[in-house]
């Protein structure tokens, strides 16, 4: 972004970082915000986040925790709660241990690259701790309501109703941080599955799924391959006596170990990669993207292609589905037509019979009952936040929404990013556009939105270019030029590696001292994580090879790159 439009945006003179980092570096230059009084509702990734970016821009700051702990969605649960989010015992991350911390703690050396949800959980509490959280927060405490207060117009305060052990208080905030997370409500379109009410089986949606033990030699139906559905079928597909599979449109379906064992994220989540999805053809890109889905099997022989192969939308990570199919303990269907007492019946006319459970792996709707419906609207799951964070028509931007829109990128360094935009928005120091700029903004990115992700995946977003262009309002956006001048070796690596979450704390307000090094250091701890054993002989590479095999052509366009405005 140009210095003149940066300007533009945050309202603060200082706020850009070119040629600047060396002032950046030594703090004075940080900008300084109003102090405010900020509530934060929910302790999990998105919370820990919020309250993190607050305090650090010196407000005081309460987070409200309804459970008693942090971490939200990756503490699991015997059942589920309601009002929170449920796990079943088995998840692990799909995204690996550099690409999911937050940008300012890499994960201890000896976690895996891919974590069980307690480990993962362990890491959150970490960062809690690492950065003293967790005296900020209130545990067991509810938020029940949250209205604008009297005197809205004039100061954009809030009037915040809490709940601790029955007890209710009421008080008072300048701005509200939303960090409640959208995996609680679920989807369970019964009404596209007529005869449902008829069915004699047990039907349940994927929420109270827990673990495989309890479904031992029963014949299962899972509606839905999302990575939910695909992960319950293989689970079960061990235990269950049959387990069908059924998908309305299909999806690509991915490891998370790609090339040469690499992490899949630390492979393709680059900037380079994102440059080409910029500048190729979209004929070109959609070509290159589902070569790549089928490299390991045909979509197609598996009944797994989608139905628009083109479009983004979010794949599966599943390691173990096509060997499942393969073997013949997962059979994949299509769309359910109709359910009678006892079988399912598909859209080509197949039908299950017998079927003892069915589990809707159906997805999530969100939902924000303490707050009027008005200010964030859910319409078709359809996000009506501008940049998936401010309300645009709210007459003062002291309300924001943390970790609703999500990326194929980790959500830690997501929602950090965009809680120092909000907060930075909140004190005064970055500047919303007027409402009608913002609606119409809105719009064409949701329109912009469908034709890459498809209509069901309303909620995601392209991760390098969403992160940039937030990264970009609050100063903290990586200067490429800048860093190819004073430090090549650091900028190979922005460009050309992963996409780590580091690069958005490398430079300007909110640096972290740390990222220069993380960043060198990724591909390292990488293999730390998955080498016990060490042969002599090997011949020592931490660069992956798909990048050198491709280095001919990445220079060529990086000169184009640089020349480019
Ligand atoms: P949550 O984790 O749901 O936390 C919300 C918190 O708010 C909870 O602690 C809740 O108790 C609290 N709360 C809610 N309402 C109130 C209230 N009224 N008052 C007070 N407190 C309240 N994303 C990835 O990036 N990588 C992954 O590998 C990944 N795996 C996933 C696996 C599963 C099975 C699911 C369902 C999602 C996964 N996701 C993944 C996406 C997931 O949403 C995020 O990882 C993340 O957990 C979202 O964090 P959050 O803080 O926004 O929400
Ligand atoms: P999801 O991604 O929303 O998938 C829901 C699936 O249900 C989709 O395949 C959808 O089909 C199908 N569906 C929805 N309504 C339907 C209907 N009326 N009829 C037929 N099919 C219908 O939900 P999810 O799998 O629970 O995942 C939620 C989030 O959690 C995702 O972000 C996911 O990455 C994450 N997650 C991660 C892990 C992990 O390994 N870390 C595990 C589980 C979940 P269409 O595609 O046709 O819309």
């Amino acid at each position: 972004m140009a210095i003149g439009a940066h300007l533009l945006n945050s309202g603060w003179p200082f706020a850009f970082t070119f040629g600047m980092d060396g002032l950046w570096f030594a703090g004075p230059m940080r900008p300084r915000g109003e102090e405010k009084r900020i509530a934060v509702i929910g302790a999990g990734i998105s919370g820990l986040a919020a309250l993190k970016c607050s305090l650090e821009a010196r407000n005081w700051t309460a987070c409200f925790e309804r459970s008693d702990n942090v971490g939200g969605l990756w503490n699991f649960t015997e059942h589920a709660v309601d009002g929170r989010a449920s796990i079943y015992r088995s998840v692990f991350t799909n995204a690996c241990k550099e690409m999911m911390c937050y940008p300012d703690l890499p994960m201890p050396d000896k976690y895996p690259n891919f974590m069980h949800n307690t480990l993962f959980s362990e890491y959150l509490t970490l960062y809690a701790k690492v950065y003293d959280l967790l005296r900020h927060i209130r545990f067991k405490t509810t938020v029940i309501s949250i209205q604008k207060s009297s005197d809205f117009l004039e100061t954009g305060k809030w009037d915040v109703v809490t709940e601790y052990y029955g007890k209710q208080k009421s008080s008072t905030f300048d701005a509200v941080l939303v960090c409640t997370g959208h995996h609680v409500y679920p989807n369970l379109p019964l009404q596209s599955f007529p005869g449902i009410d008829k069915f004699k089986g047990e039907y349940m949606h994927n929420r109270d799924y827990k673990e495989p033990l309890s479904y031992a030699g029963k014949r299962v139906l899972i509606v839905g391959l999302g990575n939910t559905g695909a992960d319950i079928a293989a689970e079960l597909s061990r235990t269950a006596e049959k387990v069908w599979l059924s998908t309305r449109s299909g999806s690509w379906v991915m490891s998370r170990v790609w090339d040469n064992g690499y992490p899949w994220d630390m492979v393709y989540l680059t900037r380079y990669q994102s440059f080409l999805n910029k500048i190729l053809p979209r004929a070109i890109s959609d070509w290159l993207y589902e070569n790549m889905m089928e490299k390991r099997f045909s979509h197609k022989n598996y009944g797994l292609v989608p139905l628009n192969k083109s479009s983004r939308k979010e794949p599966v990570f599943n390691d173990e589905l096509a060997t499942c199919i393969t073997c013949g303990t997962v059979v994949i269907k299509p769309n359910v037509k109709e359910f009678t007492e006892s079988s399912a019946v598909f859209d080509d006319g197949s039908v299950m019979e017998n079927v003892d459970v069915v589990i809707f792996a159906t997805g999530y709707s969100y939902a924000y009952p303490f707050m009027d419906d008005s200010i964030v609207k859910n319409s078709k799951n359809k996000v009506s936040l501008y940049k998936g964070v401010f309300p645009p028509k709210l007459e003062k931007p002291t309300l924001a929404v943390i970790g609703l829109v999500q990326s194929l990128g980790g959500i830690p360094s997501t929602t950090d990013v965009q809680a120092r935009w909000a907060v930075a928005v909140i004190q005064g120091i970055c500047k919303l556009p007027p409402t009608e700029t913002m609606v119409k903004e809105l719009e064409e990115e949701e329109n912009a939105k469908e034709n890459w992700f498809g209509r069901s995946e309303t909620l995601s977003t392209d991760y390098v270019s969403y992160m940039d262009e937030l990264c970009s309002f609050i100063g903290s956006k990586p200067n490429l030029l800048y860093l190819f001048l004073t430090d090549p070796k650091l900028a190979w690596q922005v460009f050309f590696g992963p996409c780590s979450p580091y690069q958005f704390r490398l430079k300007g307000p909110g640096e972290w001292l740390g990222a220069r090094d993380a960043i060198l250091n990724q591909w390292d701890r990488t293999i730390r994580a998955s080498r016990f054993r060490v042969v002599h002989s090997d011949t020592e590479s931490s660069f992956p090879p798909t990048v050198v095999k491709l280095l001919f052509i990445p220079l060529l366009l990086l000169a184009i790159f640089l020349a480019w405005p």
